[in-house]
């Protein structure tokens, strides 16, 4: 077996690593020290291909495997793993539409990733860390509505994104396996955003608390007509595969009052996107 890198992923990380030193490297301490994302510099980032990179040709982006981001991921996270952790996260938020999303949803997902969105991946709670099954947010069917109820810690781009997916307890007796995953827009009413949270390091990756005693956190009761409320049964070794949560339904909550989306354009299936061709 050929454990060597091929030509195409050396460019890739050669790639990285230039603008890691370049773009990243000058500004890193004191981003940190001012606890500042740089939104430039992310923006130059998805310019080159270098964020988002599991985004699907056929969706617009360039159809990267784990092993290309994480190539990136560790030249980027060299300057500085704050932003590189941000950097990431849209990718994060985008395996669960890998594994659960209709169509639909990933169009609309990964379209507003392509034009510059935020997407934040919301699992942690307070009394939920490692132990996912152990997650108290619920989400309840109330006719053609759910009503989710809950708090989470340490969302990071919370501060900044306009997507969410959140993870909630539709059938509680079912332990892990009664968990499903909703995607929320920001503008969702009832849903709200702490402030970004101070942390010893990483700094200039944002991150929100949640503080449920004090009402600052994340959403609380979102509720919202949901789209796409086919709750889908989905293939329980595909999703541990990724992300490690069984099984996942993928419900769209989308506030009626919703934003034009920015759906990705359709391009033809095999079409060969990838970003080397974009990259300088
Ligand atoms: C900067 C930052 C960004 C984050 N971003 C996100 C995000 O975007 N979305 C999100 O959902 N969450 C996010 N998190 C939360 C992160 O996923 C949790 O911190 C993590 O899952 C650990 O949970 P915990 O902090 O509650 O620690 P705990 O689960 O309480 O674990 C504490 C320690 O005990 C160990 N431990 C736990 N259980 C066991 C066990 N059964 N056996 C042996 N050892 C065990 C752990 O390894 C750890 O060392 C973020 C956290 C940080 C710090």
């Amino acid at each position: 077996m050929n454990f060597e890198l091929s030509d195409e992923q050396k460019l890739v990380r050669q790639t990285a690593r230039d603008f890691a030193r370049q773009e990243i490297q000058p500004i890193a301490a004191q981003c940190d020290r001012e606890s500042r994302f740089p939104i430039e510099v992310f923006n130059k980032a998805r310019e080159i291909g270098l964020v988002n990179m599991t985004v699907p040709n056929e969706f617009g982006g360039g159809g990267w495997s784990a092993l290309e981001l994480g190539l990136v991921t560790s030249e980027l996270g060299w300057a500085c793993t704050g932003i590189a952790g941000a950097f990431g996260l849209n990718t994060i938020f985008g395996d669960v539409f890998h594994v659960a999303g209709s169509r639909e949803q990933k169009r609309e997902a990964f379209g507003r990733l392509q034009a510059g969105e935020f997407g934040a991946y919301a699992v942690t709670e307070p009394v939920a860390g490692s132990d996912v099954a152990s997650i108290k947010t619920r989400a309840v069917k109330r006719g053609d509505r759910y009503v989710l109820n809950g708090s989470k810690v340490w969302i990071s781009n919370a501060p900044v994104a306009q997507m969410f997916v959140i993870f909630a307890k539709t059938d509680p007796e079912a332990g892990h396996r009664g968990i499903s995953a909703f995607f929320v827009n920001r503008d969702t009413p009832g849903l709200s955003v702490g402030a970004p949270l101070g942390k010893l390091g990483q700094r200039a990756g944002p991150a929100a608390e949640a503080r449920q005693e004090k009402r600052t956190f994340p959403f609380e009761r979102a509720r919202a007509c949901a789209r796409s409320m086919k709750s889908r049964r989905l293939v329980a070794a595909r999703n541990s595969r990724v992300t490690g949560y069984t099984p996942a339904n993928l419900v769209s909550i989308l506030a009626p009052s919703s934003r034009a989306s920015t759906p990705a354009p359709e391009t033809s299936a095999g079409t060969e996107t990838k970003a080397p061709a974009r990259m300088k």
